[in-house]
């Protein structure tokens, strides 16, 4: 029998094992050609517990066991794979792998591993998923070995069980002296001492982390009958000086009426090592290392409890980030992985010092603000938060930008419990969501109300398109050297079958946060270009319809043919049609929006600046933007008898006309205002003067009367 396995062998069980057989042929050939190859006698160690490993091994034959604490805990036979764990976390073995029979192998280390596998997300994901669904396997096994742990502890409390039980430390003390009397063989072995050496050793030689005072007290407690037993957590201190825990139990005896104390204690180091396992793995976030929403909970209640107590106040920051999402989908969750360390790690080092930071939901974090001193100092944090995300983060030479949306709640002012707390901040954050910005705000009571209400909304608005409850109005523009109406802007309005009419105010930020607003601005175009064509083919004196686009439709990679195919599917010349876009969409967007303005320009579509003085106004930009028109806002012709006032509304109007561009004053609501424009110079007016946004079945009338 030949001690090695042909490579066609290699090959032929690695395109038929899980993962292996996504790779290409050619990567499998090499792989099998280029891995070392080991083989095992019956019984020998492939690794051990706690030992360093960046390897994993593919079982070409034989059978292999895997083993925790002498126990075995697994089988692993040809075609599996063993030791999988070293690939995404370089710690120590987590069990020891044995051959049962002789055993052949295939090892590929982790820069093997990650070369192979790095043209194949697909494979990759999938082992990284079984790998994964191993660990959860392990952590079943530490679970019972927990168990069986703590079933042992329940039987060290029974006194007479204890004193067969060699696996335990058992001894006898001078109440007065605390000198040594006997000890078992276990306690002699632990500590490392010759029987002929206890004599001289008193208690406190060997109990360390409890005062001596303390314990002379417990002894003094049990002596005067005031207790029957003292349970204790202490560490016991070997002749070479080292130490290792016990968790000790005191009782007193009698021997001749003389008093005796009994001491039983339990070496804990397995269990604490198996306690802490445990709890890094039950309690901390496995790919951040950070804790988890249990541990940050338990966290919480403990400062909260202490800060009741001392009268101090705390916050938690719930961060969240809003792009994560499209990050992770356009990049690949590999990338998504590798972001959300990177993210971790910053958000420890930016955290002010002594907060807390740990892992909630999805793609949530989670800061704990110990002792702020206000409200402002949690601010300060958030901030400081946000500035620190403007940089973006490198990942595999991408820049890559997160964008972070804080909720902030308070102890006491807000919640009173840890979950309480959480939950608010979670609601602030969802409050302000908005993919793009950086925002932060405090939770207030009416959130949870709004934002179920947004949610309802939300829903109400895609049944809505279908079912064709939203209807277009419009509002008429004047100009002012003919007083002729020349043009209307559409508005939509959404006729809710349960609420009535629901102003787009009210609707168009929430639409905005998602894609519904690309499907209600396609509607709205399409429905404003036919309503156009019919006016048109009617004879009336129209001259343009203007159509307000958001933010998000701006983002459509398919804007402009988008566009380009709804003016032409409508039948009218595309200089018919003006667009309104408010500054805060060109300067959020200016690379891409300047591109999609050129081109929709150039198609003979009017451009019309929106609420012109309430963003921005950064008039350097103006020349940039092949605009037609400025729209001046409502609250500049408001009051516009105030002197301040008259003054911006004038000198947007000259700034304008030295740009060459037509400007329309919103809300106009009186003649004196109305005379102040035309005064001025604006080319036209738009408000309540003219009238109200009407239904498009009252237009004709509208005209015939002006
Ligand atoms: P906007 O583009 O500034 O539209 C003008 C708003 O001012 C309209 O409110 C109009 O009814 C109101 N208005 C007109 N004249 C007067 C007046 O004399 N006095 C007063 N007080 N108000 C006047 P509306 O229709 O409620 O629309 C509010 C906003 O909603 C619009 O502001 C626009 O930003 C947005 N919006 C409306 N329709 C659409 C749409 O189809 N798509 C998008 N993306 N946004 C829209
Ligand atoms: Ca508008
Ligand atoms: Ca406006």
């Amino acid at each position: 029998m030949s001690s090695t396995t042909s490579n066609s062998q290699k090959v032929n069980l690695l395109k038929s094992m899980d993962f292996f057989r996504l790779l290409d042929s050619k990567t499998i050939e090499s792989l099998a050609h280029e891995c070392e190859e080991i083989v095992l006698d019956p019984y020998e160690i492939l690794f051990n517990e706690g030992e360093q490993g960046d390897a994993m091994f593919v079982i070409l034959s034989g059978e292999l066991a895997v083993e925790r604490q002498d126990a075995v805990i697994a089988k692993r036979v040809k075609g599996d794979h063993v030791g999988e764990m070293a690939l995404i976390e370089s710690g120590p073995r987590v069990a020891t792998v044995k051959a049962l029979s002789k055993t052949n192998l295939l090892k590929l280390s982790k820069r093997q591993f990650y070369s192979y596998f790095a043209s194949n997300r697909e494979a990759l994901m999938e082992i990284l998923k079984t790998i994964s669904e191993r660990s959860r396997e392990d952590l079943a096994a530490l679970d019972r070995s927990m168990k069986k742990l703590q079933a042992e502890k329940k039987v060290t409390s029974r006194l007479q069980d204890l004193l067969n039980n060699t696996s335990n430390e058992i001894y006898t003390l001078d109440p007065i002296t605390l000198h040594f009397e006997h000890m078992n063989s276990q306690a002699l072995k632990n500590l490392e001492y010759q029987s002929a050496e206890i004599a001289q050793l008193k208690a406190t030689d060997i109990i360390g982390e409890i005062d001596p005072s303390e314990l002379k007290g417990w002894i003094n407690l049990l002596q005067s009958n005031k207790k029957d037993e003292i349970e204790f957590n202490a560490v016991h201190r070997r002749k070479d000086g080292s130490f290792y825990p016990v968790k000790t139990q005191l009782k007193i005896t009698y021997s001749e009426s003389s008093p005796i104390i009994v001491g039983i204690s339990q070496d804990v180091s397995e269990l604490r090592e198996i306690e802490d396992k445990y709890n890094q793995l039950t309690f901390y976030d496995p790919l951040t290392g950070l804790p988890n929403r249990t541990l940050i909970i338990d966290e919480l209640s403990a400062a909260v409890l202490k800060a009741n107590k001392e009268d101090k106040k705390i916050s938690v920051l719930l961060v969240d980030l809003q792009n994560f999402k499209t990050i992770s989908n356009s990049l690949g969750h590999m990338m998504g992985d590798l972001l959300s360390l990177a993210v971790a790690r910053r958000l420890e080092t930016e955290s002010p010092p002594n907060s807390i930071v740990g892992r909630g939901r999805d793609n949530e974090f989670i800061t704990i603000l110990p002792a702020p001193k206000n409200q402002s100092d949690s601010e300060e944090a958030a901030r400081s938060l946000l500035d620190s995300f403007k940089i973006p983060f490198s990942i595999n030479g991408q820049d890559i930008f997160v964008n972070l949306a804080i909720g902030i709640s308070s102890f006491p002012s807000n919640g009173q419990s840890a979950e309480t707390l959480i939950e608010q901040a979670e609601t602030a954050a969802k409050h302000i969501a908005r993919e793009g910005e950086n925002v932060y705000c405090h939770y207030k009571p009416d959130m949870p109300f709004i934002l179920k209400n947004k949610l309802l909304l939300e829903g109400d608005l895609r049944k809505g398109l279908e079912r064709d409850e939203f209807e277009l109005h419009y509002q008429p523009k004047l100009a002012l050297e003919t007083q002729a109406i020349t043009g209307f802007e559409a508005l939509v309005r959404w006729n809710h079958p349960e609420r009535g009419v629901i102003s787009p105010l009210d609707f168009i930020p929430i639409a905005e946060q998602s894609d519904i607003i690309v499907s209600i601005g396609e509607w709205v175009l399409e429905t404003a270009c036919r309503q156009m064509n019919a006016w048109l083919k009617k004879d009336l004196p129209i001259k343009n319809i203007a159509v307000n686009l958001s933010g998000r439709q701006f983002k459509q990679e398919d804007l402009v043919s988008n566009i380009k195919k709804i003016i032409s599917d409508s039948g009218i010349h595309p200089e018919f049609l003006e667009l309104e876009i408010t500054e805060t969409i060109l300067m959020a967007n200016l690379d891409t929006v300047t591109v999609k303005l050129r081109q929709l320009s150039e198609m003979g579509v009017k451009l019309s600046l929106d609420d012109f003085g309430t963003g921005y106004s950064s008039l350097r930009y103006l020349n940039s933007f092949p605009l037609n028109n400025i729209k001046i806002d409502q609250t500049f012709v408001k009051d516009i008898s105030t002197e301040a006032n008259a003054t911006i509304a004038k000198a947007i109007v000259s700034l304008a006309k030295s740009f060459r561009l037509k400007t329309i004053a919103e809300g106009v609501e009186s003649e004196n205002q109305k005379a102040i424009m035309q005064s001025i110079g604006c080319d036209f007016i738009q408000g309540y003067l003219l009238g109200k946004p009407i239904p498009a079945k009252d237009v004709p009338q509208t005209l015939s009367s002006s």
